[in-house]
């Protein structure tokens, strides 16, 4: 069971239900915002804890198909059947392990950045009541005059009543969802959901690249992709040594019949081709680089994990709200300057 989350005096809430969002509005100006915002939680939470429809399942069959004729029938035939099977079934048994606490992972995120992305949009997250107009406490907090609970005024960064409206959970741009890297929805400094961008900045907006000057975009790419690359490689390579084992497989045909040929080579190249094709991914993909890695080197560029806009000055407690979409990162604690006392 997870825990509740605390507003910012301590108090654990409930978060209010996003049916609910839109009943407290008292303007219908308020009313379309908290629409809008629910649509975008909602969407939030379809993509964090997808369901079994009857498109992911079309969608996943190819994937499944993939695993049981190629990647199964390939790894028994690498270790031979007794030892293959237990190998088998000890990376079977990780990849679910590994799932499992992926998915609770992703459910408590989303428990608690529902109530952070409610606040960030200026409506109170127990309630949904405004604070538009509220005056903030001597500790920093705005009282919701509703229900009592307490939020940091520097939490409103995306406030519904200024009209500006960065999306929250549009789909991930395409070209990195075709390449296997759709950036996922991720908590920023404060707990808002997010969508952080991905590691060759495919999903930054090619006016905000262009704007960004192409020494400073390679810089951040290399940043970027230079965390796990150890891992990413070897990871590559056993699909990539194994599609050229199979690929080498041809020098035992010459004996073959004419007929059988032409079924055996299809039978070779294609699954070569698969595998080529998932070392590639791999390779080009994000295995290794944690959201921490993206928010720091982000950061240090200056930029906005999420949007790669430019971010505001570090205010007292070191937090960055980034100008464009309103997502805040956290400037990494300086190590006190050390004095060292005249030699
Ligand atoms: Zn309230
Ligand atoms: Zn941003």
């Amino acid at each position: 069971m997870a825990r509740p989350p605390l507003d910012d005096r301590g108090v654990p809430y409930e978060p209010v239900a996003l049916a609910e969002l839109a009943l407290r509005a008292d303007s219908q100006a308020d009313r379309d915002s908290a629409r809008r915002l629910q649509g975008q939680l909602k969407r939030a939470r379809h993509e964090i804890t997808p369901r079994w429809t009857s498109r992911r399942i079309l969608a996943t069959m190819p994937i499944a198909a993939f695993i049981a004729l190629v990647c199964i029938p390939t790894f028994l035939w690498l270790f031979g059947g007794s030892r293959g099977s237990v190998l088998l079934a000890v990376s079977a048994l990780a990849v679910l392990a590994h799932k499992w606490f992926e998915r609770r992972l992703k459910v408590e995120r989303l428990h608690h950045g529902v109530g952070a992305t409610i606040v960030a949009h200026g409506f109170c997250a127990r309630c949904a009541y405004s604070l538009k107009g509220l005056e903030a406490m001597p500790d920093g907090t705005i009282v919701c005059p509703e229900c009592g609970a307490a939020w940091i005024a520097a939490r409103i960064t995306r406030p519904h009543w200024t009209g500006m409206h960065p999306p929250l959970a549009e789909a991930p741009p395409h070209l990195p969802r075709l390449l296997f890297i759709p950036p996922p929805l991720v908590n920023d400094a404060r707990g808002v959901l997010v969508r952080r961008m991905d590691s060759w900045l495919l999903s930054v907006r090619p006016d905000r690249r262009q704007a960004m000057g192409r020494e400073r975009v390679q810089r951040l790419r290399r940043a970027l992709r230079k965390r796990g690359r150890w891992l990413r490689w070897p990871l590559a390579a056993f699909p990539a040594v194994t599609s050229i084992w199979l690929l080498a497989q041809f020098t035992h045909l010459d004996g073959v019949d004419e007929q059988w040929r032409v079924l055996i080579a299809a039978g070779i190249v294609i699954p070569a081709l698969l595998l080529a094709c998932s070392s590639l991914v791999a390779l080009l993909g994000e295995f290794g680089i944690p959201l921490s890695h993206f928010a720091r080197t982000a950061e240090a560029e200056g930029v906005c994990a999420a949007c790669a806009g430019e971010l505001a000055p570090a205010d007292a407690a070191g937090y960055r709200v980034c100008i464009t979409c309103g997502a805040t990162w956290r400037a990494p604690t300086e190590p006190e300057q050390r004095t060292h006392p005249p030699a």
